[in-house]
């Protein structure tokens, strides 16, 4: 048992293996991932919103997608922080400062090379400064009802595939949840049945994100 633990521990030491060609790969899976799905995106927010976060969306990632070879030739907190910079200025709405403020937050909290618990506490503290910027919290019906699980089930030691599997069960979970936040929120009750654009859209970013490293 003892054993067991030291060898987990040295796992969640070791540096997570990310090159420029792996980072390339990783901006341009999720950017393509969001683009894609863009009239799903905008359908979700036509129905409790007012239908633009697809457009919001795709419009970021498309300015991401543009830069993609000089931001792979970044260290990873310098690529990290220009996605968020371009989600900053090009998504508008509320979701644009919100995913702007955790890619700039996971820029300022990773290192280079981070280690499966370092990505763990990075992610975790990029959470926070969303919940900062959104005065928001989980159980909002919101793109946090995503973060926070995807998060824990990582921060627990879920590989690729546990951490998928929860990141679309908490998707599907926002769709009984009321809105108390965001432009959702003005529908009051109306917002229950329907899944969150932004929780949908946090979805494709970590599933992305899992792919990317389920593939090994
Ligand atoms: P807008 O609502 O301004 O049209 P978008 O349609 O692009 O912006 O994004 C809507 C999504 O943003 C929502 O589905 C929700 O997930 C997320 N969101 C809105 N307000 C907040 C907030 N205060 N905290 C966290 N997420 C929020
Ligand atoms: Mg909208």
């Amino acid at each position: 048992m003892s054993s067991a633990r030291t060898a987990d521990s040295r796992l969640e030491d070791k540096a997570i293996a990310l090159d420029q060609t792996r980072r390339r790969r990783l901006v341009s899976a999720i950017a393509c991932s969001v683009i894609e799905r863009a009239d799903e995106l905008t359908a979700l927010d036509a129905a409790i919103g007012d239908g633009d976060h697809g457009a919001n969306m795709k419009r970021g990632f498309e300015a991401v997608l543009q830069d993609l070879d000089a931001l792979a030739a970044m260290s990873l907190p310098d690529l990290l922080k220009g996605v968020g910079m371009k989600l900053v200025t090009k998504v508008g709405g509320a979701s644009g400062p919100l995913y702007g403020t955790l890619f700039l937050a996971l820029g300022k909290e990773l290192s280079d090379a981070p280690s499966r618990a370092t990505a763990a506490s990075g992610f975790g503290g990029a959470i926070a400064a969303v919940k900062a910027r959104g005065k928001s919290d989980v159980g909002q019906k919101t793109m946090l009802d995503v973060l926070q699980p995807a998060f824990e089930a990582f921060a627990a030691g879920g590989d690729a595939a546990r951490v998928r599997e929860a990141t679309l069960l908490a998707a599907d979970g926002t769709i009984p949840m009321r809105a108390t936040r965001g432009r959702a929120s003005f529908l009051g009750e109306r917002s229950v049945g329907h899944m969150d654009p932004g929780a949908r859209s946090a979805s494709l970013i970590i599933c992305a994100v899992c792919d990317e490293f389920g593939g090994g």
